[in-house]
């Protein structure tokens, strides 16, 4: 051990192999670290993926974190498989981050956002880089479905997509103003509710041929699912992509489902992966999808806590539980009720 490190405080030890392995590991655990001010070392950082260590678009998420922590860091460098982070203050307030590449901007948030809520102060957070990434959620997922369940919860914000970004550019922006979290609600939501509207947006940048993709992508939606709503929307920025959502209204509850355009598929294929996505939703009585599951832990155990009923507990969700509990006093409990449903309880401390 160094001189430095030898003077740092004793950290929670993580091995970033555990579970599903991936970079949520790191982001949670750097959430959880500046919120109760413990330190902690992860090794074997990002071991269950093809390229391990950290990769550019989660040394963002470390550098983020040190800059409004001002936390004494090691081995915040690209490829590490090993970082010490010992946080110090908090400080809310008006922050930039450049992530440099198509990186997620939608997973710096995620890190961030989490402990901005608990400050005393409002801060705002300008975050450039990807927008829309496979495997994140997108900029659109964020701003209709994460943040309008987050404000059920009494938490306060108001996002803004700036610009696209698309792989490989990126160059795109999102803008969030986070207001202190001052009155925790506890989240009920057992039961979606009756269906009330499903909509369809598509949009492109800088294709060719744009105008066809987006018709292609929304007749296709129309067929598989009923629409209610189906519209083309503009995204500004100087990379090129094409994206599709489907919202599904229920009297409870708003759920967002994604696709991006990829270079060797139709856009037909695209809207029919989607829909059938979304086919598995309606079927299911779920109130939310896999992916806002795991994304609901960290808000529910930092706040008054809930229970919600979810189509599916990833691997992703089982880690991000197990990652909790081991910085927070909070229990977090799955039951299966059917194949397709399960019931999240999430038991928080205060
Ligand atoms: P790695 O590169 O190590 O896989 P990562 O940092 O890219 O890791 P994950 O650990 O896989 O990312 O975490 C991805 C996050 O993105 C999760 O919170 C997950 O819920 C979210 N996510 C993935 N796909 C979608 C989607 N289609 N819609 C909404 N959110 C999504």
């Amino acid at each position: 051990m160094n001189k430095a490190l030898a003077n740092m405080p004793a950290a929670i030890q993580i091995d970033g192999s555990q579970g599903e392995g991936g970079g949520q590991i790191l982001r949670t655990a750097l959430a959880l670290s500046m919120i109760t001010g413990q330190a902690f070392e992860l090794t074997n950082i990002r071991a269950g993926r093809k390229k391990p260590g950290l990769m550019r678009q989660h040394l963002v998420c470390v550098q983020a974190s040190q800059q409004i922590s001002q936390a004494y860091l090691e081995g915040a460098e690209l490829h590490s498989q090993r970082l010490y982070f010992a946080p110090q203050h908090v400080q809310s307030g008006k922050y930039q981050f450049q992530i440099g590449s198509a990186g997620s901007t939608t997973l710096v948030l995620q890190t961030l956002l989490p402990t901005l809520l608990l400050q005393k102060g409002v801060s705002e957070l300008t975050i450039s880089g990807g927008t829309h990434n496979p495997l994140a959620p997108t900029a659109d997922f964020i701003e209709h479905c994460f943040l309008p369940t987050l404000a059920k919860l009494g938490i306060e914000s108001e996002f803004k997509l700036n610009k696209a970004g698309f792989f490989p550019i990126g160059a795109g922006e999102i803008q969030i103003k986070i207001q202190p979290w001052q009155h925790q609600n506890k989240l009920c939501l057992l039961e979606r509710g009756d269906l009330q509207r499903t909509e369809a947006f598509a949009a492109v940048l800088n294709l060719p041929e744009q105008a066809q993709i987006v018709q292609r992508e929304l007749a296709t939606l129309n067929n598989g699912l009923k629409l209610d709503k189906q519209q083309q929307f503009f995204l500004k920025g100087i990379s090129q992509g094409n994206t599709v959502y489907v919202q599904i209204k229920s009297t409870h509850h708003n759920q967002l489902f994604t696709a991006l355009g990829e270079k060797r598929k139709s856009a037909e294929q695209i809207s029919d992966h989607l829909a059938e996505q979304v086919k598995q939703y309606l079927k299911s009585h779920a109130a939310v999808d896999e992916y806002l599951a795991d994304q609901l832990l960290l808000p529910l155990a930092l706040g008054q806590g809930g229970e919600f009923t979810a189509q599916c507990i990833s691997e992703h969700t089982r880690t991000q539980a197990h990652m909790i509990e081991k910085f927070i006093d909070c229990k977090i409990e799955f039951v299966e009720l059917n194949a397709n449903l399960f019931q999240v309880n999430v038991y928080a401390a205060s």
